[in-house]
């Protein structure tokens, strides 16, 4: 560490994305990205674009956030889009977590809610998740704290019912409630109507995961009119330029396209259930997961020696450290025939093991 780093960040562990490795040519089933490429003409609308990029963008992603208000149904005023939905998560921990009172989160969920807590030295505490991966809806409904939830949850893929965290939000209604929708096309149901009722809520959505495009970094969120306006007012006040015009005309594009995605997310959800009843078969323990991954572990066969074991021979899954869930890997689902592979050498993986043993 240099003399020069502020003493205000010396101590912070960034997060740690997974690998995108270079050298050798993996099947990537560890950070959630859509197996589809985008269609055709997201990629000539990206093009056409290309020549305007001596502009600088629109900062109010006008035309995008008219899109976005009129599939789902809210206005314009009562959206806001921007570099990726991590940022949308920067700018709430900065807008709405009182320093007096703090941020609360599971203890197991997207690790980035920590590493934002830390950046901006706001308190926080984590909830444990009940022995089953569910979430402690008592123990989030007597706290004080600005709730941040994922749902369905990452890495478990269990989801919460729109009942649940209605309570979660009606329950205290000077409690704001973040709830982080990444992967709720895979399944979940989404919060999205409680906006017509309560004021205390902001619900993030990401184009990286069901849309296919993750490269592009395009995030969006809901809320009230003075909610966004507070969350632009971030925005303004660091880069009000944080989308480019590439990304723009790809968002838009495929928001035309939303009939292509939904079929994209079914056949994720299809690839899914067969994945996990393989896995199943073949011994392991999956969560029921609403995501675009699965969550599983096996009773012979530790966390990171099947982590290992499936990155010599091809293929990456994400492995973490925490003790609690360190037998666990979590799975993306990839394409149906990455899927074979995947479940013809984890049978192999396990038929070493047994002969070895
Ligand atoms: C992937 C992910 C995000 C971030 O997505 P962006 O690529 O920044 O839009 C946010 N929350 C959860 C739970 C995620 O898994």
């Amino acid at each position: 560490m240099s003399r020069f780093f502020s003493s205000r960040y010396r101590d912070l562990e960034a997060y740690v994305p997974g690998e995108q490795p270079k050298e050798m040519r993996y099947i990537k089933l560890n950070t959630n990205e859509s197996p589809f490429p985008p269609p055709a003409s997201v990629c000539e609308a990206v093009a056409a674009e290309a020549l305007k990029l001596p502009l600088y963008p629109d900062p109010e992603c006008t035309e995008l956030r008219e899109s976005l208000a009129a599939l789902y149904g809210v206005s314009k005023e009562e959206t806001f889009v921007t570099n990726g939905s991590d940022d949308i998560l920067n700018f709430a921990f900065m807008a709405f977590v009182e320093p007096s009172v703090g941020a609360a989160f599971a203890d197991i969920t997207y690790g980035f809610y920590e590493v934002f807590a830390e950046l901006h030295h706001l308190p926080y505490r984590k909830i444990p998740l009940l022995d089953d991966f569910s979430l402690d809806l008592d123990a989030f409904k007597k706290a004080n704290e600005v709730l941040f939830i994922a749902n369905p949850n990452a890495p478990t893929g269990i989801a919460l019912s729109v009942a649940k965290i209605e309570e979660l939000i009606a329950d205290k209604p000077d409690r704001m409630v973040v709830i982080d929708e990444a992967y709720v096309e895979f399944g979940a149901e989404s919060c999205l109507q409680l906006l017509k009722k309560y004021d205390n809520l902001l619900v993030v959505r990401t184009f990286s995961k069901s849309r296919s495009l993750a490269g592009g970094r395009l995030g969006y969120a809901f809320g009230r009119p003075e909610i966004i306006a507070e969350l632009n007012t971030l925005k303004y006040s660091m880069n009000p330029y944080n989308v480019n015009r590439l990304t723009l005309a790809a968002g838009a594009e495929i928001l035309r396209l939303d009939g292509v995605i939904k079929e994209n997310c079914r056949q994720i959800q299809l690839i899914r259930e067969k994945t996990a009843k393989e896995l199943k078969d073949m011994g392991f323990f999956v969560t029921d997961s609403l995501a675009n991954f699965l969550f599983a572990r096996h009773p012979r066969l530790s966390g990171e020696e099947y982590y290992l074991e499936l990155k010599k021979r091809g293929i990456l899954v994400r492995h973490f450290s925490n003790p609690r869930i360190a037998e666990f890997n979590r799975i993306s689902i990839g394409s149906a025939e990455d899927m074979d592979s995947f479940c013809r050498i984890t049978r192999e993986i396990l038929k070493t093991k047994e002969n070895t043993l």
